[in-house]
């Protein structure tokens, strides 16, 4: 991904402005990278991690992804966990009669995306989503916690 698109560079630059950082020199670094880099790796070719939930059309090869088709990911996720984006086919997940947004096809039929996201991307957002709705608040256990081991960085977490 563009790092520049819609402006995520400079949200970004700016959201790390708004972090307790331990130590504080921390800040440096991340701002660092994010400053220099072109872009940011939001897919991994792995047999494991989080599904990313993009379908193809099989009748124009176009990529879906539609708030439709995300909610059906988004509900059957919450009913199944999130293993199911490779337990089930894409006529399983997708809505009955479903139509691809680019051709307008609802017989061609879909395949699914088979990279995962990326391990920061994943660890970040799907731990803080989990979190914010268990806690209800960051600024409370277990949420600060994570806070405050994240904003470390990568080396603290995984190494
Ligand atoms: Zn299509």
């Amino acid at each position: 991904m563009n790092i520049d698109h819609d402006a995520h560079r400079d949200r970004a630059l700016e959201a790390i402005q708004n972090v307790d950082w331990f130590p504080g020199e921390s800040i440096n670094r991340i701002s660092a990278m994010v400053s220099g880099r072109p872009d940011w790796c939001l897919s991994r070719q792995r047999a494991w991690g989080v599904g990313i939930p993009v379908f193809y059309c099989r009748g124009c090869d176009g990529p879906v992804m539609t708030p439709e088709s995300i909610g059906a990911v988004y509900d059957l996720t919450l009913r199944e966990g999130s293993d199911v984006w490779f337990e089930r086919d894409a006529s399983e997940i997708l809505p009955p009669g479903f139509a691809c947004p680019n051709c307008g096809s609802a017989d061609a039929g879909f395949t699914k995306e088979t990279d995962v996201l990326d391990v920061w991307f994943d660890s970040g957002s799907t731990c803080r989503a989990v979190l914010e709705q268990r806690s209800g608040n960051c600024a409370t256990p277990p949420m600060s916690i994570w806070k405050a081991r994240t904003s470390t960085g990568d080396g603290s977490i995984r190494h």
